[in-house]
């Protein structure tokens, strides 16, 4: 298949995820809608299929208000927290020296400034979690208030573009809370020491979603995996996060139709990178568990397509013929070009458990993780996506495959 056709396909594949489905987040009837049309289309092209069903919870939000003295401020419910309608006494806290000598039981609780500056990484999230960030939360959790309102201003590296981002994003966290933009909080902490009212009218669903395996072979010795999460963060049609990935493994889907076997292929379409308890990551793991070394090579894709600068293929520990086969394609086609080491996608699930990677994402990306305000937003749609670059990826990863296999 020639480019501009590769090209057309990736069009009505992103059409049909960004714009017929939308937003995707694990555990909505419009991420299962999504899951089902990636395994018709590769059963379609004759790929042997299988899903995996992962019990997980959906959200919901009626919105929050919080009152103070006859004034308002404007807050949000966090994602995935439990509701509350709540009257206490609101205490600010700053810092965490300072939460361990207050106390906070059954008060409301203002977290701002520096206790409130990163993403708290979600209680049970397996591949990244700070201890000071599960102390954080067990210094909550033995505080035991009746809820938290969360002050942040803007944190990319951890948080993507939102402004301002839930502290908690965390269906495994049980204190009540909300969260608002930094400058409002400087606004309630004149009102620290004072009764608040604060109602959140959030509630958790139990719901389910389906990782997708396509297989062209029975054989799983020296297989090469490749992978992209199909989930998106609320509020977003995830575009280039990760509806291009998920279109780059459907467009390799009919790319790799006909190879031999020599290197047996999965296509995993993985739910749940961008939710807190990577329910579609875990359960990948546990199925293989022990069996990493099995798998010649993982390549995963995150962030590819975007419509400024080329593509860019990381690659982690690849033995030095296959990096050299890498060389080749990547000297072949001036459009990818490679990329730094960046660990913030399903790849690292494959280097914890010793398997070489290669990560396929935008250059753009890369250079700006710590500062674009697109990932996790609106304005992760299809106006930021360049189709061909999109296709280029595909024709790119199939190149390395064929070589691999031929040479
Ligand atoms: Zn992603």
């Amino acid at each position: 298949m020639n480019k501009k056709e590769l090209t057309e396909k990736a069009a009505s594949h992103l059409r049909i995820f960004c714009s017929e489905i939308g937003e995707r987040r694990v555990g909505s009837k419009e991420n299962r809608k999504a899951t089902t049309y990636a395994e018709k289309v590769l059963n379609e092209l004759g790929w042997k299929t299988e899903s995996t069903e992962l019990s997980v919870i959906d959200w919901h939000t009626d919105g929050a208000t919080l009152t103070c003295q006859g004034l308002s401020f404007e807050v949000l419910s966090s994602h995935y927290s439990l509701g509350c309608s709540v009257t206490d006494e609101l205490v600010a806290i700053d810092r965490v020296e300072q939460l361990e000598k207050t106390n906070i039981e059954d008060k409301i609780v203002l977290l701002h400034g520096g206790i409130a500056a990163q993403q708290i990484a979600p209680k049970h999230f397996p591949f990244w979690n700070p201890e000071e960030h599960q102390y954080l939360i067990s210094l909550l959790e033995r505080g035991n208030p009746k809820a938290l309102v969360c002050a942040t201003e803007r944190n990319a590296a951890t948080a993507g573009g939102v402004y301002p981002f839930p502290l908690f994003e965390d269906g495994d966290f049980d204190i009540p809370s909300v969260y608002m933009k930094d400058t409002e909080g400087e606004k309630l902490l004149a009102f620290a020491g004072k009764t608040v009212e604060l109602v959140s009218g959030a509630r958790r669903i139990p719901e389910t979603a389906f990782n997708v395996i396509g297989r062209n072979s029975s054989g799983e010795k020296e297989r090469i995996v490749i992978t992209a999460h199909i989930d998106t963060k609320i509020g977003t049609t995830g575009a280039m996060d990760n509806a291009t990935g998920v279109t780059i493994l459907l467009l390799l889907a009919e790319l790799l139709n006909n190879y031999t076997d020599k290197y047996p292929i999965e296509l995993v379409v993985l739910n749940g990178e961008d939710y807190y308890g990577a329910p579609g990551q875990v359960s990948y793991l546990e199925r293989n568990k022990g069996r990493f070394d099995e798998m010649l090579l993982n390549i995963n894709i995150d962030g590819a397509g975007y419509k400024e600068g080329w593509s860019c293929f990381s690659p982690f520990n690849l033995p030095e013929d296959m990096l050299d086969v890498l060389h080749e394609v990547l000297w072949d086609s001036p459009e990818l070009v490679e990329g730094l080491p960046w660990y913030q996608s399903d790849h690292s699930m494959f280097l914890q458990q010793g398997c070489p990677a290669i990560a396929v994402s935008s250059k753009w990306f890369i250079d700006h993780m710590d500062t674009q305000e697109i990932t996790h937003t609106p304005k992760d749609n299809l106006e930021v996506v360049n189709y061909e670059r999109v296709a280029e990826c595909a024709l790119g990863i199939a190149a390395f495959i064929k070589k691999l296999e031929y040479d």
